[in-house]
């Protein structure tokens, strides 16, 4: 028996992407920049993935660039944009929540010379926003705020984010990281009004080590990387084509399951979470389920270190998270829950459920009972 409650941290890609990747791999090989038949083929995949993605997102095609993941979109954009704006100003604003590959970018320029501010949450993880309506100046330059946190699934209000800032002044750009948003909630960058808006096709059964970035029609930013000028000078590097298109069928494929099955999983998220509730000192975190994606499930289990948890639960099959995946590699506790106030204690202790659209009831029982039958037998364990 295998219980995959992982999905945060990547997704098992879809057969049909696979199927996808080793035929455009192996037949449509040529280099998407030559001029014969080859390369035409690939540049095929590459504008039909463009079509896929542009229709999903509800933009234009020209508006999208590929990069080899989130983390690449991200300090694309940031960095990008920053550059592309430094006689306007060094003020940027992100929030205290943020994924390691916005915030350490806002890091490093900070010791550059930016001035940067961290909006604050509430104990739900959502970003003020009389603080950003008073964070605002003229030399701003940028704002960075995600759409969906990958540690507690909080929905942040991004529409109301991008109307604050372009209300303030139209020029500074609106940075959204989608990553956890894709194919969970509704992502339109139009709608919020935002600028740019990084998506990673891991987490959503594409490829690993593909994504894209939107950039607005209008919108300049500097690239990072400079050579052979491809993807209209804005990423240069042949284009992973097998990659594309496998990111390509994974949009279409998500786009059908997100109508169809989007009530089902916000279903199922409610049906784990009652689960939990017959647990002594488990604590869900987060907000209601109008502010939540329904692939996440934050919860604290007092008295019980998260890793201990964790590999008690991968004993019976059943893979989780603490904290997030990404970050949990390095010392120190989660600043997303610490951010929302949690101690030092109860953020040892978080583990994460992440959903997918094939997750089902019989497995949320399965992972329910596993932890009826391990906190109450772990807690004797601990010293108090
Ligand atoms: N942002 C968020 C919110 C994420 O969850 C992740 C993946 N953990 C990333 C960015 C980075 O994406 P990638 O793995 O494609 O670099």
């Amino acid at each position: 028996m295998e219980i995959y409650f992982d999905n945060a941290a990547t997704t098992r890609p879809f057969p049909e992407v696979m199927e996808e990747m080793t035929k455009v791999a192996l037949n449509d090989y040529g280099n998407p920049s030559s001029k014969h038949m080859k390369g035409v083929e690939a540049e095929n995949h590459i504008r039909r993935a463009k079509e896929i993605i542009a229709s999903a997102v509800k933009c234009k095609e020209k508006e999208i660039v590929f990069t080899s993941g989130a983390t690449e979109s991200n300090n694309m954009a940031i960095f990008g944009g920053v550059r592309a704006k430094k006689r306007a100003g060094k003020h940027i604003i992100t929030s205290a929540m943020e994924h390691p590959s916005v915030r350490e970018p806002f890091l490093r320029l900070e010791q550059e010379g930016y001035d940067v501010t961290f909006l604050p949450v509430d104990k739900r993880g959502i970003v003020d926003l009389q603080e950003l309506r008073n964070s605002l100046r003229e030399d701003t330059v940028l704002v960075s705020v995600m759409h969906v946190n990958n540690e507690t699934g909080i929905i942040e209000p991004v529409k109301e984010i991008g109307e604050i800032i372009k209300e303030y002044n139209q020029d500074i750009y609106f940075h959204v990281d989608a990553v956890q948003a894709f194919g969970k909630v509704e992502v339109i960058p139009k709608n919020i009004k935002a600028d740019l808006l990084s998506v990673s096709a891991h987490k959503f059964h594409g490829p690993k080590g593909t994504g894209f970035l939107y950039i607005r029609d209008g919108v300049r930013i500097l690239p990072l990387l400079e050579g052979g000028g491809q993807q209209n000078k804005l990423r240069s590097g042949t284009e992973n084509v097998p990659g594309i298109a496998g990111m390509g069928k994974a949009v279409e494929m998500i786009a059908r399951e997100y109508a169809e099955k989007k009530e089902e999983l916000k279903a199922l998220r409610e049906y784990f979470i009652s689960g939990l509730s017959g647990i002594e000192g488990v604590t869900v975190n987060g907000g209601g389920p109008d502010v939540q994606s329904p692939h996440i499930v934050s919860a604290t289990v007092d008295g019980i270190r998260s890793e201990v948890l964790l590999h008690a639960l991968e004993e019976k099959g059943i893979f989780v998270s603490s904290g997030s995946a990404c970050s949990s590699n390095k010392p120190g506790l989660s600043f997303v829950l610490t951010a929302m106030g949690l101690s030092g204690e109860a953020a040892d202790s978080t583990i994460r459920f992440s959903f997918s659209y094939s997750s089902t009831k019989e497995e949320a029982d399965i992972c329910t009972d596993a932890l009826k039958e391990l906190v109450p037998t772990l807690r004797m364990f601990v010293r108090k």
